[in-house]
């Protein structure tokens, strides 16, 4: 747990998430500033900073879980496509400090963007988690 950080206190539940999928080493929620419906964000239980920090076999289990993850998000939103992203450094646009990976559905004509100013509306986001979990769960992790 690092103080401050905003993933850890989630993570402690200290503060709120939309949840869609948790392993023992990862925790996987909607981002509340979505750049499409359905944007997830894939953290690691323990606090790295970024790729530099982090162990290979966090990241590689991050990695394993964004399969399942991009799967359940494609198959649920019937999206064209699914972006995965991962930024270290605010140099690369980094603004969470705690390492995480982004995967967001994408459909042709799309603003491809990774980051929104607009908050979510927390009735969509709620029902979003929801369907992405139900779908998450509803699979195997090497389907
Ligand atoms: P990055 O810029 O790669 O560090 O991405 C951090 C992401 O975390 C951004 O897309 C933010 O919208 C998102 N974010 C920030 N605070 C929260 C939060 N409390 N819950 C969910 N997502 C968040
Ligand atoms: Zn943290």
């Amino acid at each position: 747990m690092s103080d401050g950080c905003i993933f850890c206190q989630i993570l402690a539940a200290k503060a709120p998430c939309y949840p869609v999928h948790e392993t023992r080493y990862t925790r996987t929620f909607l981002d509340i500033f979505p750049a499409a419906p359905g944007h997830c964000l894939i953290v690691t239980k323990k606090h790295y900073t970024d790729i530099f920090d982090a162990t290979p076999e966090s990241i590689g289990l991050v990695g394993h879980v964004s399969t399942l993850i991009a799967h359940a998000v494609k198959e649920e939103l019937q999206c064209d496509g699914v972006g995965i992203f991962q930024l270290n450094g605010a140099a690369a646009g980094q603004t969470v400090f705690h390492y995480h990976m982004h995967v967001i559905p994408r459909n042709e004509g799309d603003d491809l963007k990774i980051h929104s100013r607009a908050p979510g509306d927390p009735d969509e986001l709620q029902a979003m988690a929801e369907r992405l979990r139900q779908r998450a769960y509803s699979m195997r992790i090497d389907d």
